[in-house]
């Protein structure tokens, strides 16, 4: 009975930490590096306080759950912190037992932390009752082997009573700590999520209330614009400061045109699209940008037919492909690539710029995340994920700081039969 009470004080030191930390991710909607420490906080916590409150045998060998937020360590929090809780185990247990009787639950910790960190990667992608399945069976064999081994080798009393409370409870608690951290993890995503979505539709109502209001008086102004560009009347020095203000023009109608996008994606017309021929089309759109930041476009292109809208598809090249030059300031190569695949059309666009770190990666479409200050908006990639996304398609980013950045996009193509049935 008396082990039952020492094993349930300790399982509660763990599921109230875990609670604290969980009302620390709500409240604050943490950022991965607050997140990892206030994880780092809470483990610590609960290891110590575990081992401060053992229940010590006679013959002096200590039993507690320590081994539940050492696990959830290896799983769920960096690499570091499960190194970190390993060695703090070491350290108290030397510290308060003396490394004579301390050995064998000094390997053990590092026993079953290696096991967790090779499964680690695998363990992610589990559902969450083969989760609980498997951490409920490594625990049961991993109590039954420390009680073994304590008996055999410290020649601790251990009672049948014993035996189902340490295993039964461990067992019970792993369960409970993972069903626990699972629901901390989805809360977080989905209040990020949240947080995105409310982002994007106040991006929504505005793009919708003031885009058709300041677009037809800006195509008024171009036009009158090009029309007094090609009067004789004006000398050469003033017509380039009216071509500069139709490309400023232009810039402001292209902003718009993004909003547009986001305000309503599915609204232009769907046809059967050659996509080398679209791609060349976009190709040619950004060419003069192109020259005057002294970039060559290469393309090598297979050919394949796709279903979407010209006018959506041609965006998204443009987009990609503009970020690509703009990424070149001092000059360079754009590389546009599309391969057949299986199923699917991989076009590639490659740039030697300035690159990304992979926090910059994490926040790409994102509205108005911009790194080029008044020159941007933020919204093309936006735009680009949005478009993608409803033409079943999916986007990869790879790049390196200061080396350059290949953004791919899968697209399904029409099989050969679907062709020849509309031919
Ligand atoms: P904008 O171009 O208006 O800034 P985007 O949504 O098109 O907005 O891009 C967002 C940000 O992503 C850019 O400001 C830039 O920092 C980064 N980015 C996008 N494409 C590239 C690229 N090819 N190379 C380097 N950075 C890029
Ligand atoms: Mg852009």
């Amino acid at each position: 009975m008396e082990s039952i009470t020492h094993f349930l004080i300790n399982l509660l030191i763990i599921l109230v930490s875990l609670l604290f930390f969980q009302g620390f991710v709500i409240k604050n909607h943490l950022k991965r590096t607050h997140l990892e420490f206030y994880m780092f906080l809470t483990l610590t916590i609960s290891v110590s306080l575990c081992m401060m409150f053992p229940l010590t045998l006679p013959g002096g060998i200590p039993f507690d759950l320590r081994f539940i937020p050492l696990v959830l360590g290896c799983l769920y929090a960096s690499r570091y912190t499960g190194v970190w809780l390993v060695a703090l185990i070491v350290v108290l247990r030397i510290a308060i037992h003396g490394f004579e009787n301390s050995w064998f639950a000094i390997g053990n910790a590092i026993i079953f932390s290696c096991i967790c960190f090779t499964i680690r990667e695998k363990f992610k992608q589990y559902s969450l009752a083969q989760k609980v399945t498997l951490q409920v069976s490594l625990f049961i064999g991993m109590s039954i082997w420390v009680l073994t081994g304590s008996k055999l080798l410290f020649q601790s009393p251990i009672t049948v009573s014993f035996t189902f409370a340490y295993t039964g409870i461990h067992a019970a608690g792993i369960g409970l700590a993972i069903f626990m951290a699972e629901h901390i993890k989805n809360q977080h995503l989905l209040l990020l999520r949240l947080i995105r979505s409310e982002k994007a539709e106040v991006a929504s109502h505005l793009a919708s209330s003031i885009s058709h209001e300041v677009r037809n008086p800006l195509t008024a102004s171009r036009g009158f614009l090009q029309l007094l560009s090609e009067s004789s009347d004006i000398p050469e020095k003033e017509k380039a400061y009216i071509d500069l203000a139709i490309s400023e023009i232009d810039s402001a109608d292209h902003i718009i045109r993004d909003y547009l996008t986001f305000a309503k994606p599915t609204a232009e017309k769907i046809e059967i699209l050659e996509m080398n021929k679209e791609i060349q089309q976009a190709i040619q759109i950004v060419e003069p940008m192109a020259k005057q930041f002294k970039v060559e476009i290469h393309s090598q292109l297979d050919s394949a037919f796709i279903t979407g809208s010209s006018g959506l598809l041609q965006q998204v090249l443009v987009n990609i492909m503009r970020n690509g030059i703009e990424a070149m300031s001092t000059g360079g190569t754009l590389t546009v690539h599309s391969v057949r695949e299986q199923t699917s059309l991989l076009i590639s666009v490659k740039d030697d710029g300035i690159g990304m770190s992979q926090q910059q990666i994490n926040r790409l479409g994102e509205p108005y995340f911009s790194t080029k200050d008044l020159k941007g908006t933020g919204l093309g990639m936006m735009v680009v994920y949005r478009i993608v996304e409803s033409m079943k398609g999916n986007i990869h980013i790879d790049s390196k700081k200061g080396i350059g950045t290949t953004i791919f996009i899968r697209l399904p193509y029409m099989t050969d039969a679907e062709e020849r049935k509309i031919s």
